[in-house]
């Protein structure tokens, strides 16, 4: 009889599986946890092949200690998935197969959460208990009083005295006591009839529920997106299919969930986020994984969830930067649901008001259906923009007096106004306010970034340096700065201005303290707040009904970032943040302070002209090879010292195969140097063709993997979402 060998994924930094002796394991238990030896610990494996070919003699392999045959086995479809990841984005399947399991799955006990029923009184237990319990019954009288006081679960009457079970369990069968069905969504009207476009959407969608087709859902905030998609999900369900609706975050956008759980008030939904109890993350990913949860919403961990009857994928807000994973596996979840789409063969719907430039290409190209919603469903107009010219008025902290004047206005009709600040990531400039010059780089065709700690201007492009000018070069102001105002100082600016305006500020800092963005949004929707201050944050949250002014500062940043991707990410923002203002009886107005009105992203905005701006867009692109027209990867390596991280990157690139077709550029710092006390450098690639940088990324890595130098951490970033 053969010997036969598991090879199995560890989470190991290594690109290869592990090969352990197997005894009494068989084919079928492809896809199940494994506790094996490594080194001198234990570990949890995923069992992923069994061979009788093992890379080295079998006398030298160590046995498998245990298989979980509790839980189902990961079916064959996600561990191709995995399979995919490990290829594409170059990344250990060990550590992919293990990253994309519940947490509590990767430690080898987990625990479901326990049950946790509500008692409470029956009409004839409370007419019967107190008399029927003896004085010195003192356990079961806490017990009645307590259950007099209101319904009460079972973790806390069990903490009310010893013997808590078996007496209740006494009580539901004398029918002094029930348990209490768990809460039903309010009951919801029934859904709109569909609008004509609506309909249209969802009947080519409903039409190839049985092939891959995938499809690019096109219309503004109020457009009526969300109303197809569940009505989409309602024909899957009725097919008897489980779908998957991917979400950027769950936390900002609670109403969405509360939509979807009153449609389908009798459907098992399990809700996947990052918030959630480990025991309670798998509860609901075993449900899912099961069949017994139809639906599955959840953020972009969530696409690798088993479903066995996957018949639909949503991507909503489809251009949204969180579907990129960062850290760890960089993956774009958007991208991994169109494969899983094609891999199950089942439509996939792509849902956006500004579509990211990759998905609008492809619907140009015809790879994407386009289905688009041209206006509001309810019927409210759009929200009218205006650009206020800050070359023509001076600033007082940051606002322009036409700007201070609409909010006061506002604020008399007791209504909102939210101030929207965009700074994230974007490097800084120097500029001059009255004439609108920004510091060139005299060697390159790039703005230079303002360092200010050092007081120099520096080139992130050719490393090219100098010192701040003391005026404008161009015409003689002496009042040139860095664009951008940070929060506070607005929120303090704003404070001084309106005494008596109610002012909340809701940025990552205010809101990372656990339920205080849920006690903002709160304090909005009951108007105890009308004038908010946000970060893009806000862009994504609740419909605030009495917001009807939006003012945008800082806008300009973005038109000279080093990431080429800057224009697109602030062009979605502003329409989303514009999304916000007004509804059906109060149009909303949103004013933008920029020095640059005539730029057409401006302009485009203004008019609500998305695709005029996507295709001018996607022209710079083409002209400048950059994606989609090519595909990129970069090779990061951080050190303590840059010259050690680039020297390693400058081997590296010696080790790169010769492919035509894909540039390969000198490693350069990062614009963001340093980072938690590293010093990071970068490598890009570069190619017209997918397949001929992939050709290079297979032959390249391991031998990557072979040379890691212990001073450096690296990591390759497949299709890079960032700079
Ligand atoms: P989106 O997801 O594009 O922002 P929603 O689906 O949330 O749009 O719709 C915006 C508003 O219009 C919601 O209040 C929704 O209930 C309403 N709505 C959507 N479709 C219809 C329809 N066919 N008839 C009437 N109201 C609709
Ligand atoms: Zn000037
Ligand atoms: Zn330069």
């Amino acid at each position: 009889m053969p010997q036969y060998i598991a090879r199995i994924a560890l989470d190991v930094p290594l690109p290869k599986l592990f090969d352990y002796l197997a005894d009494g394991i068989t084919a079928r238990d492809i896809g199940r946890r494994v506790k094996v030896p490594f080194g001198r610990r234990e570990m949890v494996g995923l069992l992923l092949e069994i061979t009788d070919t093992p890379d080295c003699p079998p006398e030298k392999l160590k046995r498998v200690i245990a298989v979980d045959r509790d839980l189902p086995p990961l079916a064959e479809d996600v561990l191709a998935l995995f399979r995919f990841c490990a290829a594409y984005y170059h990344y250990p399947l060990g550590q992919i197969s293990l990253a994309a399991l519940p947490t509590a799955l990767r430690r080898w006990q987990f625990q479901l959460p326990k049950q946790v029923a509500r008692y409470s009184l029956t009409v004839a237990g409370r007419q019967a208990l107190p008399e029927s319990l003896p004085a010195r019954a003192v356990a079961q009288r806490r017990m009645a009083a307590r259950l007099s006081a209101g319904a009460a679960d079972s973790t806390e009457l069990s903490n009310l005295c010893a013997g808590a079970m078996p007496l209740l369990q006494t009580w539901l069968n004398k029918g002094w006591v029930e348990i209490l069905k768990p809460e039903k969504t309010p009951f919801q009207d029934a859904p709109p009839p569909l609008l004509a476009e609506q309909e249209s959407a969802f009947a080519l969608v409903v039409r190839r529920l049985h092939e891959f087709a995938p499809f690019l859902l096109h219309g503004v905030t109020g457009s009526g997106k969300t109303e197809v998609y569940l009505r989409m999900v309602e024909a899957v369900l009725a097919s008897g299919r489980q779908a998957l609706i991917l979400v950027p975050e769950i936390g900002l956008t609670p109403q969405f969930t509360q939509r979807v759980s009153a449609r389908f008030p009798d459907t098992v939904i399990s809700v996947l986020h990052s918030g959630l109890a480990e025991g309670e993350r798998l509860q609901r990913w075993k449900q899912a994984a099961e069949g017994k949860a139809r639906i599955v919403l959840g953020t972009r961990l969530s696409l690798f969830t088993p479903l066995p009857e996957l018949g639909l994928i949503i991507v909503d807000e489809e251009h949204d930067a969180s579907f990129s994973q960062q850290e760890g596996l960089r993956y774009s979840a958007r991208d991994l649901a169109v494969f899983r789409a094609r891999q199950r063969n089942i439509p996939v719907v792509l849902g956006s008001a500004t579509p990211s430039l990759e998905s609008w290409h492809n619907a140009n190209a015809g790879r994407y259906t386009l289905l688009t919603l041209p206006l509001r469903a309810t019927g409210a107009k759009l929200p009218e923009l205006h650009l206020l010219d800050t070359r023509q008025q001076p600033l007082d902290e940051g606002l322009s007096q036409p700007a201070v004047k609409a909010i006061g206005e506002t604020l008399a009709r007791d209504e909102q106004v939210l101030v929207f600040i965009n700074r994230r990531g974007y490097a800084p400039v120097l500029h001059c306010s009255a004439c609108a010059w920004v510091a060139p780089c005299p060697r390159c065709s790039s703005r230079l970034t303002l360092h200010l700690r050092e007081q120099r201007l520096r080139c992130h492009h050719c490393g090219h340096e100098e010192k701040i000018p003391p005026h404008c070069p161009a015409c003689g102001n002496p009042d040139i700065s860095a664009l951008g105002h940070g929060t506070q100082r607005v929120e303090e600016a704003l404070a001084r201005r309106f005494p008596s305006a109610k002012i909340v500020r809701a940025d990552r800092d205010a809101t990372r303290r656990k339920g205080s963005w849920e006690n903002m949004q709160a304090q909005i929707h009951a108007g105890e707040a009308n004038l908010i201050i946000g970060t893009q944050l806000i862009a994504k949250g609740h419909d605030f009904p009495k917001l009807t002014l939006v003012i945008v500062l800082d806008a300009d940043g973005a038109l000279f970032s080093l990431d080429f991707r800057a224009e697109e990410r602030l062009f979605a923002q502003l329409m989303q943040v514009a999304g916000r203002a007004g509804r059906a009886d109060k149009p909303g107005r949103v004013l933008i302070q920029t020095g640059f009105p005539e730029h057409p992203l401006f302009t485009h905005l203004v008019a609500h002209e998305f695709a005029d701006f996507a295709s001018e867009q996607l022209e710079v692109r083409r002209k400048g090879e950059l994606p989609p027209f090519s595909r990129q990867a970069v090779l990061r390596a951080e050190a303590a010292d840059l010259d050690d991280a680039l020297a390693w990157l400058q081997s590296a690139r010696a080790l790169t195969p010769a492919i035509n077709g894909v540039e390969i550029f000198d490693p350069v710092r990062a614009p963001m140097l340093k980072k938690a006390g590293m010093e990071r450098a970068q490598l890009w690639l570069q190619s017209p063709s997918r397949g001929d940088l992939q050709q290079l990324l297979r032959d390249w890595m391991p031998k990557l993997y072979a040379q890691t130098a212990r001073n450096i951490r690296w990591h390759l970033d497949v299709d890079p979402a960032e700079n």
